[in-house]
């Protein structure tokens, strides 16, 4: 039986198109900027969001790293979410790094922070304050149950950001997710940003990378922090060339749209089933977080290892919480949901679907 993978939208294999790209690719040392497939992607990345220019990075935490330490020096500080990838999962990285403190606030469910929040956070002139220097948003906020932030409310932090002298970066990971969903341009998402990172590996399925995008300046600053994080490649176009097919063929609203669609399919389908809390209503991209009851007969740990005898693999989010997570990516099919569905009704009650097609 194929198993059916919905840990997270970074396990999605290259596509046969990706890996024929990376087989032919023309490549060069991009240490001295001569990979002509690199130069491609990043060009060609960089007219997508409107910016100056781009860099290709290792990863989406290099790429993040790389533009906090770019806007930031030493004892400075970056406000941002609790609940935000950089602050979360990137092993405190600007920190140790970069020397950058962290100013945290809360995210409300619609992956937004307050505004006014956003304003008291900002240090004064004061002998004894840090220099606020960075807001960071994230796009989808993957905390957020993978919510989508409008272009009218970044452009609202990025006016807060610019009115205090401060910059705008946007972890944009999952930035085509959110642009499909909003049924905006990504242009329009990033506009007001001083820098952007999005990740090639993801929902868009190539094997590595991520992109940094800015003005030129600040991307020839970047050019040199990726160096001194190690990320200076040199026949990287072999990558690069599985990254402009993720770019020109798996950036379409269609196509992502597909990987929404089968998340608001399968959350339907999980609410039905016994002992499961879902709330449907903040199903937005291709995440989907679902509760265990308290009075169910297994703990979120043992469903998760019951779907992986039935060959569904799935992430427990938060054992006090009972929370799973599930990521929809475009090597799950409409045709596997029923399979799911089914592995999780038996797993939480110990007998299979009654399917209503028969
Ligand atoms: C995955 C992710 C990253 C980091 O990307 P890696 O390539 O795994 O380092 C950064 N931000 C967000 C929101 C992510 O989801």
């Amino acid at each position: 039986m194929t198993v059916i993978d919905l840990r997270s939208d970074t396990v999605t294999q290259p596509t046969p198109a990706m890996r024929e790209a990376m087989a032919n690719a023309p490549v060069g040392d991009d240490v001295y900027g001569e990979d002509p497939t690199i130069n491609r992607l990043q060009e060609e990345a960089a007219a997508m969001l409107g910016k100056e220019a781009a860099l290709f990075v290792t990863s989406g935490t290099q790429g993040n790293l790389t533009c906090v330490l770019s806007h930031c020096a030493r004892g400075e500080e970056m406000i941002l979410a609790k609940e935000s990838h950089i602050f979360k999962y990137e092993v405190a990285s600007a920190a140790a790094y970069g020397g950058v403190q962290p100013n945290t606030l809360d995210l409300r469910p619609d992956g937004t922070m307050d505004l006014d929040s956003i304003r008291r956070a900002i240090r004064g002139v004061n002998a004894h304050f840090p220099v606020s220097r960075l807001i960071c948003v994230e796009n989808t906020q993957g905390g957020a149950w993978g919510a989508p932030l409008s272009a009218d409310y970044i452009n609202s932090v990025a006016a807060i950001a610019h009115d205090h002298d401060m910059k705008l970066h946007i972890d944009g990971a999952r930035l085509f997710n959110a642009s499909a969903a909003l049924r905006t341009p990504v242009d329009q998402l990033v506009k007001q940003a001083d820098s952007v990172t999005f990740c090639l590996s993801k929902g868009l399925s190539a094997p590595v990378g991520s992109i940094v995008a800015g003005s030129k300046e600040f991307i020839q600053r970047a050019h040199k922090v990726r160096k001194s994080l190690g990320g200076g490649m040199r026949q990287a176009g072999i990558l690069a060339a599985a990254g402009l097919i993720a770019l020109r063929e798996m950036t379409q609203w269609e196509r992502l749209q597909e990987d929404h669609d089968n998340a608001r399919a399968l959350a339907e389908g999980l609410a039905q089933i016994p002992y499961i809390d879902i709330d449907l209503t903040r199903v937005r991209t291709n995440m989907i977080f679902f509760a265990l009851k308290a009075d169910a007969p297994i703990t979120v740990e043992q469903l998760s290892a019951g779907l992986k005898q039935q060959s569904v693999l799935a992430n427990p989010y938060s054992s006090m919480d009972r929370q799973m997570r599930m990521v929809t990516h475009y090597w799950f099919k409409r045709d596997q949901i029923e399979q799911v569905l089914d592995a999780v009704h038996t797993v939480i009650t110990g007998t299979a679907q009654p399917n209503p097609s028969l």
